[in-house]
């Protein structure tokens, strides 16, 4: 079977369907979707990308009842923006039933609005494990009457450590229910949870060839690991670079001693706040701050396209967390480079955590020593985003026909839910700024803060 129209589904879905541009189906959801109608639990891996988020929507809503007092599904997955992607695909999904209610639940937003609009009722809730666990532990969300449980991208919320919550939260829903595993990969715990979870599950795997990551990888022997992190820098000379501590102490002191050389650095650890953090992400992906200084905890799940080279500078302790750090360069089928600067202690660790990877000493690299990495641009921070119905084009307008900054000045415009955020060459950024505080977009004023 290759086409929707061949699996036995309502008219009206189909419809909505082919309206979506959705005729045939991906091989993820060919392989799962006569399964997970028949009502089955499934294990399902297939690479990002190859329509998953379809095949466990589609049929959920086939199966939804109207008016109901609880939520009939469950869909837990591993942040903010996943929860939101898939609440979109629903809601398209959905649109040819009437009133069918998502709800997403996440941390860094309020609790006493989710709380207020769970009281209007929703049949779907879509949230990450934390703030699921958070609503349940206040009674706020009511899980006996959950038909359906989906766990998307497990592999990740393994990964950020999330099982225990996840567990607590599967233990309270009703034994008679389907549940749904979805994962790009299959790390070793992960039969541990979906023992816990699936009953008899059906296993998909889809057959795919192997891409051999475009990493490049080296490891230096080094005794002062200031001066062998600049000669990295300076002798490889990225434009975006990704530096990993093992503890947020030295996370800072990295970063401050990357600074007093004059670089331009961003820093992402625990102990920032979640504004904080978005706002160092993108001060690092769109350029204004091309080194990134961070913690394991605080880079899970980090997609940023672009990083030359990612650097350990702290040698991980753990072959997973090597595995994702150097996984965070050569993506999207660009070439990366993974360098490790190694103490003797460290050295000795290599094979454990990487098995042979060739030690190279220090000295053989030939540094530049006035090169330093700065950013073209900086960043201005508007205080209104998607809520407040603020488009890139609006932003992009104001700052070309109003202000008179030149379209190459500006750089890359990121709309979050209550902020924007424009990247602007440092030559003009003041007449930006002040043009901005000053003016008015879309004839409404703005704060604007210049990070
Ligand atoms: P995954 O979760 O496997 O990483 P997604 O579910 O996010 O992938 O799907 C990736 C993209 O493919 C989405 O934009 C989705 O709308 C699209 N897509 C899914 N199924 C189909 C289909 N049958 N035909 C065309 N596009 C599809
Ligand atoms: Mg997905």
């Amino acid at each position: 079977m290759t086409y929707f129209k061949e699996l036995s589904l309502p008219q009206e879905l189909l419809e909505n369907l082919s309206s979506l541009g959705f005729e045939q189906m991906t091989p993820i959801q060919q392989a799962s979707l006569p399964s997970i109608l028949e009502q089955k639990d499934i294990i399902a891996k297939a690479k990002t990308g190859s329509g998953k988020t379809l095949a466990f929507s589609l049929p959920l809503i086939l199966n939804l009842k109207a008016k109901q007092q609880n939520p009939q599904a469950l869909i837990i997955a591993p942040t903010r923006e996943l929860c939101e992607q898939i609440a979109g695909e629903l809601k398209r999904l959905a649109r040819y039933k009437s009133d069918v209610k998502v709800i997403t639940l996440y941390g860094g937003t309020s609790l006493t609005a989710q709380v207020a609009s769970l009281e209007k009722g929703a049949d779907i809730l879509v949230g990450t494990p934390g703030r699921l666990l958070d609503h349940f532990s206040r009674e706020t969300i009511e899980l006996k009457a959950i038909k359906t449980l989906v766990l998307d991208e497990a592999d990740r919320m393994l990964d950020m450590g999330f099982s225990e919550d996840i567990l607590k939260i599967v233990s309270n829903l009703p034994k008679q229910r389907q549940s749904l595993l979805f994962s790009a990969t299959y790390p070793e715990n992960i039969s541990t949870l979906s023992a816990k979870v699936l009953k008899n599950p059906v296993t998909i795997k889809l057959q795919e060839e192997e891409q051999p990551l475009a990493i490049e990888e080296r490891a230096y022997k080094v005794e002062n690991k200031d001066k062998a992190l600049l000669s990295t820098l300076q002798s490889f000379q990225p434009d975006l670079a990704l530096v990993f501590c093992n503890t947020k102490v030295k996370t800072n002191e990295v970063a401050d001693m990357l600074h007093e050389k004059g670089f331009d650095v961003a820093i992402l650890s625990g102990d920032l706040e979640q504004y904080e953090r978005q706002e160092m992400l993108l001060q690092f992906s769109n350029g204004s701050l091309p080194v990134l200084v961070a913690t394991d905890v605080a880079s899970r799940g980090l997609d940023i396209d672009g990083i030359d080279i990612v650097i350990n500078y702290d040698f991980p302790q753990k072959p997973e967390t090597y595995t994702h750090r150097i996984g965070r360069t050569g993506r999207a089928d660009a070439k990366g480079l993974a360098v490790s600067l190694c103490n003797d202690y460290e050295v000795r660790k290599i094979e454990e955590i990487r098995g042979s990877l060739n030690v190279e000493e220090i000295t053989t690299l030939r540094p530049n020593k006035n090169f330093v990495i700065q950013g073209e641009v900086s960043t201005l921070s508007i205080d209104g985003g998607k809520k407040k119905k603020l488009r890139a084009g609006d932003i992009l307008g104001t700052l070309c026909k109003d202000i008179g900054i030149d379209p190459k000045d500006i750089g890359k415009i990121n709309v979050l839910e209550t902020h924007s955020y424009v990247a602007i060459n440092k030559n003009v950024i003041k007449k930006a700024f002040n043009g901005l505080k000053n003016g008015k977009i879309k004839k409404r004023k703005f704060r604007v803060w210049w990070l």
